[in-house]
């Protein structure tokens, strides 16, 4: 039931491909109640998210190398 960060953090990158099942939903939002490290992270995954939905087709996957750029450019124009 518990899982431990690097499964929350994968869940949480998983989730900008595609949707999360209702059990892996659950794992996610109960780790999330007791980490604050992760609901930090996820607060900045969901951003970057939402930055980047609208700067690419929703099926087009995003390299690792975009998702740092976007990354960078949160971190330069908004204090997360
Ligand atoms: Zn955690």
């Amino acid at each position: 039931m518990m899982i431990n960060c690097r499964q929350a953090t994968e869940l949480m990158s998983k989730s900008d491909e595609k949707n999360l099942s209702v059990g892996e939903k659950f794992k996610l939002y109960i780790h999330l109640t007791f980490c604050r490290i992760c609901k930090l992270f996820s607060r900045q995954n969901k951003l970057l998210i939402q930055k980047y939905k609208g700067l690419k087709p929703a099926n087009e996957s995003v390299s690792a190398d975009f998702k740092k750029k976007v990354i960078e450019r949160l971190n330069d124009k908004e204090e997360l």
